[in-house]
């Protein structure tokens, strides 16, 4: 919950895992906000397989922000909306890398907006070499055996080879990937 001084932001997304330009997105943020609260969606997952359970995704989280105390990570169930208005953020924020995530940004922060109009989105852009950086690709290369270290962080990329080594999803189907 933000104080009267403080102001909370919170970063929505599936973190399927994290990787380093959720990172840098998230403490670009703290540049304008006191507070940060990551939140992983149990529901508004874009993987249909997911690489790691939501625990995981925390516990990945909770590593890569150890270092930050004005960093929280929880995850969330239900509408977004509910959440905001729950925690008292001041504004959500978002990622933008390419004109490819204008359309579904720009749909989801007015459908949002629509059904709690105090909801403030923020966009972020980050720096231009993680600009073409996704969870999925990350997934998708790490499955495939190649090196995703220029993209993840030391512990997140050890999870991944864990994962990755065994060949096995969190459904346990098998491989994981081949999915945008
Ligand atoms: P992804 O799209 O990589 O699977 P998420 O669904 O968890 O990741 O995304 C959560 C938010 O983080 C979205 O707003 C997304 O646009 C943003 N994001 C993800 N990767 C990057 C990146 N490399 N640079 C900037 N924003 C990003």
């Amino acid at each position: 919950m933000s104080s009267a001084q403080s102001t909370l932001a919170i970063y929505p997304g599936s973190f399927d895992p994290v990787t380093l330009g959720h990172e840098d997105i998230a403490r670009r943020t703290l540049r304008v906000a006191d507070q940060l609260l990551i939140a992983v969606a149990h529901t508004a997952t874009q993987s249909k397989r997911p690489a790691f359970t939501v625990e995981e995704r925390l516990a990945m989280l909770e590593e890569v922000f150890a270092d930050e105390p004005r960093i929280r990570c929880v995850s969330f169930e239900g509408l977004l909306v509910d959440f905001v208005r729950r925690e008292g953020a001041a504004f959500v924020v978002r990622g933008l890398r390419a004109v490819s995530d204008f359309e579904y940004e720009f749909q989801m922060a007015q459908m949002n907006r629509e059904m709690y109009p105090e909801t403030e989105f923020i966009f972020l852009t980050p720096d231009a070499h993680l600009s073409f950086l996704s969870a999925s690709l990350v997934r998708e290369v790490a499955q495939l055996g190649g090196d995703v270290s220029a993209f993840v962080s030391p512990t997140v990329l050890s999870r991944l080879s864990r994962r990755f080594d065994r060949g096995v999803s969190v459904e346990g189907t098998g491989s994981v990937g081949g999915e945008g």
